[in-house]
């Protein structure tokens, strides 16, 4: 198999075009497997995951840790396919959930893991909590009296010993999208600093509350690694103040957020994230803390593609549209947040371009991937591929327009396993009277 030139490589080391035999078109491969194969044998809209990328992020984030004592805990809202969660296990990494779903989730997939999990998130149940003591999670991070309040009841009803953070608000700009951005003081999430001293006054008295970290998340999707800086400067602040306080701090959770390049190929991760390990690592030295990193996006962003076939071509007004068989229930980033995804096509050769809204069926004008895209000419019946899929994809998928939820497939070098099949109308339809 010949790779093709390293300007036609897409997202290496999961998503690449190989030239195809004798045929003049470039084809889109998920490590060694054609896309094209992938799509006749388990049909479209198709997701698509390389392990192969997953391993590798999970290394270079090891990597870029390696002087800090720290334990990654990858969020499970980014992709919570088992199969997933599974290989992210046995790469020896633990889990950040926010549901109780998510936590059984964790368990399924390795038992074991448990240990490892810290249970994030501003509306924690009783019964959430119930199961995640009994599950003997590492940290809860709490972020409201009232949540504090509760998880000491229930930790006393159960005579079971929690240990908790307190998700700190620190008050500092995310410069993301409005609506993933978490750290500023309008934003539900977590607990302004003064208040939070009040708080961890309030947990110390606990029998049955440990009070061990400080957690903080300031949002998602964030590029400009001094944002985390600037985060963790203030928390390390209060981390001294917690300490002179005669509070036992022994780890700091510094949330995920990390961004991926969504338009063009990335430039080097190993980079990015050793510009973003000196970030969180900086502001927290001589602390002396087990720091723990909650990243999703950076470590199955990239290694996902939602693969999908052009149904029809359509001109209204002299304005094109390619009309796909993918659609927001699918993949609703770009109707939610107005996230731009890279289009391509599976068999690449054609040197014609044109402007061009890439669309799907759902009734709804909010129903689009792209709008005035240049993207080479495709005919109907052909093949895209949306890059950067495998975070916040699946996981964000409805049955609207009582569309069946697409399958996924997991490429390991040469091997494809369906991870998900295809929900069919009787999966839909199973809980209706
Ligand atoms: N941790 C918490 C508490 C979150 O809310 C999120 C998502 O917003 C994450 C981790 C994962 O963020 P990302 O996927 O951007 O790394």
């Amino acid at each position: 198999m010949k790779r093709a030139r390293a300007s036609q490589t897409l997202r290496p080391p999961g998503f690449s075009y190989v030239e195809a035999g004798s045929a003049p078109a470039l084809q889109l491969h998920c490590e060694a497997v054609p896309l094209e194969r992938l799509a006749a044998r388990h049909g479209t809209p198709l997701y698509v995951y390389s392990a192969a990328t997953i391993r590798s992020r999970l290394r270079a984030f090891a990597q870029a840790f390696r002087a800090v004592p720290h334990t990654l805990c990858y969020s499970v809202k980014a992709n919570s396919a088992l199969a997933i969660l599974r290989m992210i296990a046995g790469a020896g990494a633990g889990f950040d959930v926010v549901s109780g779903g998510e936590l059984q989730r964790v368990l399924r997939a390795n038992r074991k893991a448990a240990g490892k999990v810290v249970f994030s998130g501003v509306g924690k149940t009783a019964e959430e909590m119930e199961l995640a003591l009994r599950s003997g999670i590492l940290l809860f991070n709490i972020e409201s009296e009232s949540e504090l309040n509760m998880l000491s009841a229930v930790a006393g009803r159960l005579k079971k010993r929690a240990a908790v953070a307190i998700r700190v608000n620190p008050d500092v700009s995310a410069k993301t999208h409005p609506y993933i951005s978490t750290g500023l003081h309008q934003h539900k999430f977590g607990v302004p600093i003064p208040e939070a001293q009040t708080l961890y006054a309030l947990a110390a008295r606990q029998p049955y509350l440990d009070v061990a970290g400080v957690s903080v998340h300031i949002g998602s999707q964030i590029t400009d690694v001094g944002t985390f800086q600037e985060a963790l400067a203030r928390v390390a602040e209060f981390i001294r103040r917690l300490r002179r306080e005669g509070h036992d701090i022994r780890y700091i959770d510094a949330g995920g957020g990390l961004g991926i390049s969504y338009e063009g190929a990335e430039q080097s991760f190993e980079k990015q994230i050793a510009a973003y390990a000196k970030a969180v690592t900086q502001p927290l030295r001589g602390l002396k803390l087990h720091l723990l990193l909650e990243p999703g996006r950076s470590i199955v962003g990239a290694a996902g593609v939602l693969l999908t076939r052009v149904i029809y071509r359509k001109t209204n007004y002299r304005k094109r549209f390619l009309i796909v068989d993918a659609a927001m229930n699918d993949l609703i980033r770009p109707s939610l947040y107005s996230a731009y995804h890279e289009i391509v096509p599976v068999r690449s050769g054609a040197a014609e371009t044109e402007i061009t809204d890439v669309v799907g069926p759902i009734c709804e004008t909010g129903d689009f991937f792209a709008r005035e895209r240049k993207l080479p000419v495709v005919r109907e019946g052909d093949l895209l591929a949306i890059l950067d899929a495998g975070a916040y994809g699946s996981v964000l998928g409805s049955n609207y327009n009582t569309r069946g939820r697409a399958a996924e497939v997991l490429v390991d070098g040469a091997r494809a396993k369906v991870i998900r099949r295809r929900e069919s109308f009787e999966d839909q339809t199973r809980m209706e009277g």
